[in-house]
């Protein structure tokens, strides 16, 4: 059978155990031979804040995954310069893979309403299909209104349990001194403390 590869993009600062929920439902369910994480190097996105070096984000995905044989880390967009965007990744991807190759990128609802605003998400949907899993907070109902019919029919919408967590929360949380233990994976809190991500209190446990 062909191989079907996912990719989970996104920040990861911190990746927590969502994300990991998400790329596992995702392999279950779409029979995945593997989920790739891809930690964004510069992301367009995120204005907002100051987003963490991309080698402790790429290291915490490297724990984080560590102990799924069917996960991998990816520092394709991380040594890229530039911004990324997902149609080059997914571009990448698809032509290391094969046409034969069943190709997914993995999102959660609140990203997947967004993909209009993606660059060429035409070419993404060419490239790829999308998983969209559900999220507390977002509502996978509107996505046929919010991406239209050609886009709509390449996303498989996923139901997964709810992990009511965000890298926003945690963030705070270590800022803040609370806990991450079962948020994060053990390994990626030990990062955080001992790399004094997120400044003040940096997470207890
Ligand atoms: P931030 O709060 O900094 O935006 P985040 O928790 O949303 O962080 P991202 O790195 O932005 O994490 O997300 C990467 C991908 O994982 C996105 O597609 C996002 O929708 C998805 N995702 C993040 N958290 C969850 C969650 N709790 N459940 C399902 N999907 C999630
Ligand atoms: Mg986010």
């Amino acid at each position: 059978m062909a191989t079907a590869v996912g990719i989970m993009g996104g920040t990861f600062d911190p990746v927590h155990l969502g994300h990991l929920v998400a790329a596992e439902e995702a392999r279950l369910r779409f029979e995945l031979d593997r989920v790739i994480f891809v930690p964004n190097g510069n992301p367009p996105h995120k204005p907002e804040y100051v987003v963490s070096p991309a080698e402790h984000r790429y290291a915490m995905v490297v724990l984080a995954t560590a102990s799924n044989p069917h996960f991998e880390a990816s520092r394709l967009e991380i040594d890229r310069d530039g911004p990324s965007y997902t149609v080059d990744t997914m571009r990448f991807f698809r032509a290391e893979l094969g046409e034969a190759a069943r190709l997914y990128f993995i999102t959660g609802a609140d990203a997947m309403l967004e993909a209009l605003t993606w660059r060429q998400p035409e070419e993404i949907a060419r490239l790829c299909e999308f998983i969209a899993v559900a999220r507390p907070g977002y509502d996978l109902d509107r996505l046929a209104g919010a991406l239209g019919p050609a886009l709509y029919a390449r996303v498989r919408v996923l139901g997964i349990p709810a992990v009511e967590v965000s890298s926003t929360d945690l963030r705070r949380r270590a800022a803040e001194g609370e806990a991450l233990r079962y948020l994060v994976p053990p390994p990626v809190a030990e990062y955080i403390r001992a790399n004094r991500l997120y400044a003040e209190g940096n997470g207890g446990d």
